[in-house]
């Protein structure tokens, strides 16, 4: 475990699979069909508390607080945009906070959850790239971001989709991330189907495979249409050039039978060319892929700019004219700096909302999904 991995606790029950619950309850000399009772008031019932499990054994209810918690991460902050995106701002221990966001669109409630506080790949048009990592999250604590956010929904509300899409590089925590992807989709846990969860990566190549085993949807942060302006503005395209990266894509495709979401950053003057939308789709033309554009989501201190929406639009017909799956999204939530690459921690200084009163939020360019920007 390096240092930069969550302090063992006392376990956290959100981060057991089956096979350790059993594997716990046996130790302790009991009948390991309990594992499924248990989870079935937790995930089911929504009951957390040992005390209100009323068909175990008053033994088994005394026993269980000795061995697992039952917290969640708490919520710091509850914010909610014009458009009805809600950010939730989650406390994780030692100061540090990540941040989970609510993006309805379409009928669709899609989720969008943190891997990590801060993240170490550095990409230059990124808010959360500029904190070095703090911390990886723990499986408990990103299943805690769904239930804490399923649990702020009113009505007959419900989660839809997830996508890791966040604050952090999920592949660089993916034993966590994976885990948590057990007990999201996994019958016994919360019973989320695996076509609904989509994990994006900027690129960390040798890991993209468990995405595939995982069979959960693949996203990949393109956001160039070369190496020599990936290099730039990914660092990890120099660990990992565009050569590989795009066989990985295929690999995945060809092992679950779906297409890969490139997402593509609008960065004026620097990925927002006609030529470099021809580039792109060459790029991509051997992988079975849609591409969703993003402009670029201002935040302080960025060097760069978001394109006009003529340059948006312009850019969005090139790749439709050329043949291209191309999505372009409504920017969410952007009043409430939950928009892509705005997510970071509270321990840097940022506005905790934006004026956006001369920008046009959502302003409709050309055809699209009127869903949030990071659902898929
Ligand atoms: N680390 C993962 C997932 C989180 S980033 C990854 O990079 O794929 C989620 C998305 O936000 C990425 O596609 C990234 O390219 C995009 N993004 C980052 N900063 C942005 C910004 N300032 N404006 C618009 N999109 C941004
Ligand atoms: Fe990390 Fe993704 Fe931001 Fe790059 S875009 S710094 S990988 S969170």
């Amino acid at each position: 475990m390096s240092s930069l991995d969550a302090a063992p606790a006392a376990v956290s029950f959100f981060s057991l699979d089956l096979e350790d619950l059993k594997a716990h309850i046996r130790n302790q000399g009991k009948e390991s069909f309990r594992a499924q009772q248990l989870f079935k008031w937790v995930y089911e019932k929504k009951v957390y508390d040992p005390e209100q499990m009323s068909n175990l054994s008053k033994d088994f209810r005394t026993l269980l607080p000795k061995f697992f918690h039952f917290e969640l991460p708490k919520v710091l902050k509850h914010l909610k945009s014009v458009d009805g995106t809600q950010k939730l701002l989650f406390d994780v221990g030692d100061g540090l906070t990540v941040e989970a966001v609510l993006i309805p669109s379409d009928g669709r409630l899609t989720l969008c959850i943190s891997s990590e506080v801060g993240c170490n790949m550095a990409c230059k048009f990124c808010y959360t790239g500029k904190q070095k990592l703090k911390r990886r999250l723990r499986a408990d604590e990103i299943v805690g971001q769904f239930l804490r956010s399923q649990a702020v929904l009113t009505g007959d509300q419900r989660i839809t989709n997830i996508v890791f899409m966040g604050m952090g590089e999920p592949l660089d925590n993916s034993d966590n991330v994976f885990k948590a992807i057990e007990i999201l989709h996994a019958p016994w846990g919360i019973n989320f189907s695996r076509r609904k969860i989509t994990v994006s990566t900027s690129g960390l190549v040798p890991e993209m495979p468990k995405i595939t085993a995982a069979k959960v949807r693949l996203a990949v942060s393109l956001n160039a249409p070369n190496d020599e302006i990936r290099d730039q503005v990914m660092p990890i395209n120099k660990k990992y050039p565009l050569k590989d990266l795009l066989k990985a894509c295929v690999d995945h495709c060809r092992g679950t039978k779906d297409k890969v979401t490139f997402e593509y950053v609008l960065l004026k003057g620097v990925t927002d060319s006609l030529e470099h939308a021809r580039e792109v789709v060459n790029l991509v033309r051997h992988v079975p892929c849609k591409i969703n554009i993003i402009p670029f989501n201002e935040h302080p201190g960025s060097d760069y700019q978001r394109p006009s929406d003529e340059q948006v639009e312009k850019f969005h017909a090139e790749l439709m004219r050329l043949g291209a799956h191309v999505l372009l999204r409504r920017t969410m939530g952007r009043d409430i700096f939950a928009a892509c690459g705005q997510l970071t921690s509270e321990f840097e200084k940022k506005p905790e909302t934006m004026d956006i009163s001369n920008s046009r939020i959502g302003g409709r360019v050309g055809k699209r999904s009127s869903s949030g920007q990071l659902s898929l």
